[in-house]
């Protein structure tokens, strides 16, 4: 979550998305990567073929993984909080990326550069609001510093209709020698969005609408990622019917859900209908002067909603923003909201 400022986002809007060779970045932090996680080696070998459903010979292991298996990861120390632009980002990059393409997913980034879809990032300077930090605009920097959003789909038998699940992967990193591990803020959403595309895949049925899965970077510095995409998009925006999108979903009492969106569209009402099946409570309610990735399609005229928590700003932007504030139960049925309606607008 992000408070919006309106100078800044026009700052950041007039930088737009440019092409940065990101290939040149991950590889050797992959192999880290991997090695640290201990992934098996056997799976690392499978080719990276596109599958459409679930090949009872591989990645068995990838798709038994939690949200909290992935909540963890992403939290741990050694991801040093996810700050975009930052050695930590791509090391959450390389484990997302890995989990990505285990699943059997299109990659859908930037031509020749896999998953990823790299932009360039504003200087940035850390400040507190309210004992919490976040970021402002830094001063003037010709440091054109990378980061990336992760996109891959599942294609549908309608290529061209496409149902976009995302949540933003980034986080504020280290500052003042505080780890900000950003285990609410948003891994949880991000174990959301993978464990509703594991089900998916897990169930083996293809979807009649193509599903995007995207892992935005660079939210905190105000929805920097969410922007360079709708600005350089893989695909045309008019293909995508609805976006549903996950930020802080781990807290909270059992079942109080939130959402930022026009009550009338299309992934609110499949959120809200998604939400009553799974005895859940979704209300619309006022941003507030904060907000999400969603806004950045909702400003393109494309059906947008973000889902949170009701409690979501509990422990928001500190150090204490760890897995011990989590409920896996919450976590899961959030999952359940993001399936129920992808079922709807997708199957
Ligand atoms: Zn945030």
């Amino acid at each position: 979550m992000v408070q919006t400022r309106r100078t800044f986002l026009k700052t950041l809007l007039g930088l737009g998305a440019v092409l940065f060779p990101w290939s040149i970045f991950p590889a050797r932090m992959g192999e880290f990567v991997k090695t640290e996680l201990g992934h098996p080696s056997a799976e690392l070998q499978l080719p990276p073929e596109i599958k459409t459903k679930i090949n009872k010979e591989s990645n068995s292991e990838s798709l038994r993984r939690t949200a909290m298996d992935d909540i963890i990861v992403l939290s741990a120390p050694v991801m040093q909080g996810r700050r975009a632009g930052s050695v930590g980002e791509a090391k959450a990059s390389e484990y997302l990326t890995l989990q990505l393409s285990l699943l059997g997913l299109k990659p859908m980034g930037i031509p020749k550069a896999g998953f990823a879809q790299a932009f360039t990032i504003p200087p940035v300077t850390e400040t507190k609001v309210n004992g919490r930090l976040t970021f402002r605009p830094g001063r003037y920097s010709d440091l054109r510093i990378p980061s990336a959003n992760l996109v891959g789909g599942l294609r549908g038998e309608k290529e061209s209709e496409i149902i976009l699940i995302s949540a933003h992967y980034d986080h504020l990193g280290i500052f003042e020698g505080h780890l900000y591990p950003g285990a609410n803020d948003n891994a949880s959403g991000v174990g959301c969005i993978l464990d509703v595309i594991r089900r998916i895949l897990r169930e083996g049925k293809i979807p009649k609408r193509t599903i995007v899965i995207a892992f935005w970077s660079a939210e905190e510095m105000g929805f920097v990622g969410s922007q360079a995409f709708v600005n350089n998009p893989p695909f045309p925006l008019h293909q995508i019917k609805a976006v549903l999108n996950v930020d802080t979903v781990g807290n909270g009492v059992m079942g109080d859900f939130a959402l930022w969106g026009n009550g009338e569209n299309v992934a609110v009402k499949a959120i809200q209908q998604a939400a009553a099946i799974c005895g859940a409570s979704a209300p619309i309610t006022p941003t507030a002067g904060h907000n999400s990735d969603s806004v950045s399609f909702a400003a393109a005229g494309i059906p947008a909603v973000t889902i949170m928590t009701r409690d979501w700003l509990d422990k928001n932007h500190t150090p204490e923003d760890t897995p011990a504030i989590l409920k896996p139960e919450q976590i899961h049925l959030a999952s359940e909201i993001i399936y129920e309606a992808v079922h709807i607008l997708a199957f």
